[in-house]
């Protein structure tokens, strides 16, 4: 694998300036966020004075858990434009989340947004080791998404050559990898897989083709899935996480030189971690649930955005913004099967321990007269495995789930082709009770 990674000179100063020097600006950026929210959005006005807050009362960063929580149901009680603290005609783009879990949800940008927007999305490609002429095939899917249209404006900001392929046509994918060979790609590194088939669908080696790093994210993944994706294709895999309530894609990264959980962009994004049943903040270090605030924001500030994401913040390394540990995943995507929690990472993990299975896998869950269950769909790697290869593959996946996760489940390994592929976020989990 190549070495990469930025010059120090490349840096913006404030990637690694002191902490004193973070925070002090931080407070200054949130004392004018929490006052543009509560001068410009009724719902803030409403919520704060409910709990007897006021932007004034901030007079240190701590001072934030004072302040009430937004969480996703807010946007949609408010749709489409209801959270917007400026004109309408102010607003130059707008996009929508995904609507992995419900109703989509309406966001918009003002000029200055989509300017930082940008500026993020540059740095994470820098920290993620891309430079300035090398060219970028940006597979993520382009449209009201912000995956697409967030990576490509950074690509360019960055001073690279981008190339808007979107996401899907897996086939011109490979054509255009190969004919045009960029250094790096932008895509979710479920679909990251299926273009990893195609090239081995036509005999073409990976680990030869042009790309240096990949920037992966949009969806939860592994650093199973990370080793499997650099020993494929010979290059580096790296984390790039944010969500459309805060700003899109962008928002967290992974330096190359480290690989050690996404530096927070903390100078436009305030993090906290909560515990999702008290709701008390809880000590760095802790594992809980992930909380933003929105710091330079115009179009529509974001106060306490519960993101549902279950991580951990830890000191920063490489950069002096702290760090998000790899998502373990939504809560919403927690399974309870007899007491037990499980995360589709948590499965993931042990099928790429499981030697001798493809990398495609999809949840079910059913139930049974007496209590809900689990099957896992996965199939065999490569062609000709045989019934009784098929039936102990599914018995050593099995064994290792419930001796790693603790949870009896049903594995049936399918054909090839048999599990549903990813053209974007991989639908980890089929509800079927
Ligand atoms: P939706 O909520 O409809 O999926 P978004 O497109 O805004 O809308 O997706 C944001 C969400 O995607 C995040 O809250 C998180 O759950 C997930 N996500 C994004 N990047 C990553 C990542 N690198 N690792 C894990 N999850 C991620």
């Amino acid at each position: 694998m190549k070495e990469l990674g930025a010059r120090p000179e490349e840096l913006e100063p404030i990637e690694i300036a002191s902490r004193d020097e973070i925070t002090s600006l931080q407070l200054e950026r949130m004392r004018w966020s929490l006052q543009h929210a509560y001068d410009n959005v009724p719902m803030y006005k409403r919520r704060f004075d409910e709990k007897g807050v006021t932007p004034s009362d901030l007079k240190t960063l701590a001072d934030l858990s004072k302040f009430p929580f937004t969480v996703k149901d807010d946007l949609r009680e408010n749709y489409p434009f209801g959270l917007f603290a400026v004109p309408r005609e102010q607003i130059q783009r707008i996009h929508a989340s995904s609507g992995t879990t419900g109703k989509p949800t309406v966001v918009g940008y003002t000029e200055k947004d989509c300017d930082v927007f940008a500026d993020m999305m540059a740095r994470s490609l820098r920290a993620s080791g891309v430079r300035r002429g090398d060219m970028v095939h940006n597979a993520y899917g382009y449209g009201l998404f912000t995956g697409g249209l967030g990576a490509h404006h950074g690509i360019e900001r960055l001073g690279a050559t981008v190339v808007p392929v979107s996401g899907g046509q897996t086939q011109r994918q490979v054509d255009l990898i190969n004919d045009f060979k960029p250094q790096a790609i932008t895509v979710t590194p479920s679909y990251m897989l299926n273009i990893l088939e195609e090239f081995l669908r036509r005999g073409l080696d990976p680990r030869a083709s042009s790309l240096q790093v990949g920037i992966f994210g949009a969806e939860p993944w592994t650093n199973s899935m990370r080793l499997e994706l650099e020993e494929a294709f010979d290059m580096h895999a790296v984390d790039i996480f944010g969500l459309s309530e805060i700003m899109g894609p962008g928002v967290a990264n992974e330096c190359v030189e480290t690989k050690d959980g996404l530096h927070v962009w903390e100078d436009h994004f305030y993090p906290e971690i909560i515990d999702p049943e008290t709701l008390e903040p809880v000590e760095d270090g802790q594992e809980g649930e992930l909380v933003f605030t929105t710091l330079s924001k115009e179009a529509m500030p974001m106060i306490r955005y519960r993101t549902r994401d279950l991580t951990t913040l830890l000191p920063g390394t490489a950069r002096s913004m702290r760090r998000i540990k790899k998502i373990t995943g939504r809560s919403d995507d927690m399974m309870i099967l007899r007491g037990v929690n499980v995360f589709p990472t948590q499965i993931e993990e042990q099928l790429f321990a499981t030697e001798g299975l493809a990398p495609y896998f999809q949840i079910e869950l059913y139930s049974t007269e007496t209590m809900d269950a689990m099957r896992v769909h996965v199939e065999a790697a490569g062609d000709g495995v045989g019934d009784a290869d098929r039936q102990s593959l599914a018995t050593a996946l099995a064994t290792r789930i419930k001796q790693q996760v603790g949870i009896s489940s049903e594995v049936l390994v399918g054909p090839a082709g048999s599990v549903a592929r990813s053209e974007g976020k991989a639908k980890r989990v089929v509800d079927n009770r």
